[in-house]
């Protein structure tokens, strides 16, 4: 037997594993069934160059727990290592600057693997490691190499027949889940699901027919417990793959969601390596699913599902998993993000959703048009955010108006220049976030010829600004805004048939029943189809205000309308103005102020009380 000292250049890097790590223990099992698959996959290559010449056999890696020897074992049958080769690889866990490292990134979890620790993980969960193996070489014998978590080990001739690697770790007293089942197969599936050799763990009883006819008996057998699927379908090329197995894989890694709307298969081998499938998620209308629902893996095995860094913020709301050796896992999030893989790669996605898109428009508008509801919010979101998407999404991004008919930007310009450009040229676009409240608005809109859009999801308001700011010919106004009646002030085809001075003792009445000091009387001449009397209010206020609210900033800015008084309207033009008695002419007045209140949904209280009491006394 050989004893011996762990060189590393702190002193003893044990407890500093052990605590810097501690939040990230469980990551411990998928270092050492990743080595477990590096190990296997070296062989199998050597045997495709024809440099090992033996049986490579069955090659699945087992993991074995027994509670009673408190072990949990991970075998391969891999290439295995020589007792030089443990002491070049497994005693020297020599690299520059150990301390200075660990010094400077112990907040930071997963940078293990990174630097050829990934093995010493191991200690973060057992009290002693027992590495028992035998390599592939011809005439090579079996070593054990045994460490208790401190830099002394033993080195030690074994027996061991078959060629590969026991990893037995000695679990400690305050890591005993990891010798129970479910906690096992949790680790499992959440890192190894899709490792590209075969791990059993336990076995599982079958139903295997007794022969090949169809309706040959069954019966029951014991089985391995397969728990990985080593050929998952982002690595396969996508012309191998129908629509079915691209749902099928959803489902499995998110059970229970509704199906993906359409998907993009990734696949790239220069400048960096990358292959992946990304989803979108039916987002009904909303942007709020869930975020982190991207698995990142390198090499099949999966790092994190925390992908913030790798692909632009609002691709978080995408589905799927990226597979790339490339990315580097185990470093600092702030070099992350000056990394220039990652930021290529970030660019490289961002380009193939743009791109997939663009295609969909241009090939299946139709189709692209009744997803553009779940679709909108993220692309919305990204050309707000990305400029580059921005570029791209700006032909295909859609507007919707209140006939279900959609455009884009440049369109709907088009549609609506004719009608609806103020005598500044400014495009107006008029749109209602709330249709149902707005309805009297968009009725008299429509009257006038105008075209209404509905942004009614949250990030329309962003949107909208985001469109005004970018093309700057274009400005957005709520259908209940006085820059609506303003356009149509422009087309002069509405006369009044009111004198001025008859104009002039309108608005007076009007004045002498409006105790409400926000109000501000206009008399209008529109259509006499148009409602008597409606309530306007100032975009640019409203905006204001909307941001404030948004803000938390309580409310600074005053909540004036306008009542735009409609002189001609036969109530207006004829009735009003025709009536001898004084209070009768009041209480008209103020019966038609009430009902603009009313459709503006600002009439409340007892005011609103008092207005059905007396309508309910008048139809009696
Ligand atoms: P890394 O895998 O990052 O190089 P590790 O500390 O995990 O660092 O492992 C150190 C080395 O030990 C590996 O590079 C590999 O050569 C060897 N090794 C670890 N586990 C096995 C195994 N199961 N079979 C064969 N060699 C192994």
């Amino acid at each position: 037997m050989q004893k011996g000292h762990i060189s590393v250049q702190t002193e003893n890097i044990f407890p500093i594993i052990k605590q810097f790590l501690y939040s990230d223990q469980e990551i411990f099992l998928r270092e050492l069934i990743s080595n477990a698959v590096d190990a296997t996959t070296k062989l199998k290559t050597l045997a495709s160059k024809g440099e090992f010449k033996g049986e490579l056999g069955e090659l699945t890696i087992e993991i074995i727990a027994d509670k009673e020897a408190k072990t949990l074992t991970i075998r391969d049958k891999g290439i295995g290592m020589t007792s030089e080769e443990v002491e070049r690889y497994l005693n020297q866990v020599a690299f520059s600057g150990a301390k200075d490292f660990l010094e400077k990134y112990k907040d930071e979890s997963g940078i293990i693997g990174h630097f050829g620790l990934g093995f010493y993980s191991a200690f973060m969960v057992a009290d002693k490691v027992e590495f028992v193996t035998k390599s592939f070489k011809e005439k090579s014998e079996g070593v054990t190499w045994t460490c208790e978590g401190n830099p002394e080990y033993t080195l030690d001739n074994n027996d061991k027949e078959e060629r590969g690697t026991d990893v037995v770790l000695h679990i400690s007293d305050d890591a005993t889940e990891y010798l129970e089942d479910h906690r096992i197969s949790e680790l499992l599936n959440k890192y190894c699901k899709f490792l590209p050799v075969e791990i059993q763990f336990g076995t599982k009883k079958e139903q295997i027919p007794t022969s090949d006819a169809e309706d040959a008996e069954t019966e029951e057998f014991e089985v391995p417990n397969i728990i990985n699927n080593p050929h998952p379908i982002w690595k396969k090329s996508p012309s191998d793959l129908k629509d079915e197995d691209y749902i099928s894989f959803y489902n499995e890694i998110y059970p229970f969601s509704q199906p993906p709307l359409f998907w993009i298969h990734l696949n790239i081998d220069y400048p960096f390596n990358l292959t992946g499938i990304l989803y979108f998620p039916k987002l009904n209308n909303t942007l709020e699913v869930q975020k982190n629902k991207i698995q990142l893996y390198s090499n099949q095995v999966f790092i994190t599902d925390d992908v913030k860094e790798i692909v632009p913020e609002f691709l978080t709301l995408l589905h799927g998993v990226i597979d790339s050796p490339d990315i580097p896992l185990n470093v600092s999030r702030s070099y992350l993000q000056s990394d220039r893989n990652v930021k290529k790669i970030s660019t490289y996605i961002t380009k193939k959703v743009a791109d997939k898109m663009n295609d969909m428009f241009k090939k299946e508008r139709e189709d692209f048009e009744t997803k553009w509801n779940d679709v909108g919010p993220l692309v919305k979101y990204g050309m707000i955010s990305n400029e580059k998407f921005n570029e791209k999404a700006e032909k295909f991004a859609l507007l919707k108006n209140t006939e279900e008919k959609y455009f884009t930007i440049e369109e709907y310009k088009e549609k609506i220049k004719e009608n609806q450009t103020d005598k500044h040229n400014k495009v107006i676009a008029i749109y209602t976030n709330t249709p149902k409240e707005h309805d009297a608005y968009i009725q008299a809109a429509k009257d006038e010829g105008y075209d209404i859009l509905i942004t009614d999801n949250m990030i329309d308001n962003h949107f909208m600004q985001h469109i005004e700011h970018k093309g700057g010919d274009m400005t957005f106004v709520r259908v209940d805004s006085d820059t609506v009646d303003n356009l149509v002030q422009k087309d002069v085809k509405n006369e009044s048939v009111l004198s001025e001075d008859e104009q002039k003792n309108v608005e007076e009445l009007f004045k002498g029943q409006i105790s409400n000091t926000m109000a501000q009387v206009e008399v209008k001449a529109l259509s006499p189809n148009a409602l008597p009397v409606m309530i306007t209010k100032s975009e640019f206020m409203r905006r204001m205000k909307e941001m404030q609210q948004l803000q938390g900033m309580g409310n600074a800015f005053p909540d004036s309308f306008n009542v735009v008084v409609n002189s001609n309207h036969p109530l207006v033009a004829e009735k009003l103005l025709k009536l001898e008695n004084e209070d009768e002419k009041g209480k008209l007045a103020q019966h038609l102020y009430q009902l603009a209140l009313l459709n503006q949904n600002m009439l409340k209280g007892t005011d609103l009380t008092n207005f059905i009491k007396k309508s309910i006394d008048f139809l009696k």
